[in-house]
């Protein structure tokens, strides 16, 4: 026992360093969403995220925008806790059987004009998921879907583009 604690105490820890995003060029890009979101809206963009059946690996990416490296809340983005609040719904995941009504409420709970984003290769046709008897499938099975953000999962960064993307095009 003793020996064991001595090699995990002197052992290095197994975790990577966080990858640094390139600060200049993350802050250009988030001063153009917030530009394109107030040219739209004429005011910030606020953005409910919906869980619609995800591994949970595209929500850590998502709430990484908020955290002390990309500080999202600095340009303006706000997540917020109800869809009656919203603009953006980012939906994760393949939607699942169990998850269908709760996303269809969402939806249906967000006021126009409301912009979904379908985040994942989930979230575009069920990824790894597809075909299981618990999916319904991609997020367009369900409700219209405005712009796919592709990876599993898309990093900050991927995000941080596809709503601009989002912004430009609508
Ligand atoms: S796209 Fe990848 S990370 Fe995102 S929910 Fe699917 S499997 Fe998980």
């Amino acid at each position: 026992m003793r020996k064991l604690l001595l090699h995990y105490l002197w052992r290095s820890p197994l975790t990577e360093a966080a990858p640094a995003p390139s600060e200049p060029a993350l802050a250009e890009l988030g001063a153009k969403v917030d530009q394109a979101a107030r040219r739209r809206l004429g005011r910030s963009l606020s953005i409910r995220e919906v869980d619609a059946g995800s591994c949970n690996g595209c929500e850590l990416e998502i709430h990484a925008l908020n955290n002390a490296f990309y500080d999202l809340e600095r340009f303006g983005f706000h997540i917020v806790a109800s869809p009656r609040h919203a603009d953006v719904l980012l939906v994760t995941g393949p939607v699942t059987v169990n998850m269908r009504e709760a996303l269809e409420r969402t939806y249906a709970a967000t006021p126009d004009p409301k912009w979904v984003v379908a985040v994942g290769d989930c979230g575009r046709d069920g990824g790894v998921f597809a075909g299981s008897y618990a999916c319904v499938g991609g997020v367009a099975a369900v409700i219209p879907v405005d712009l796919h953000i592709p990876g599993c999962p898309p990093n900050p960064i991927q995000l941080l583009e596809g709503l601009l993307a989002l912004l430009q095009v609508q």
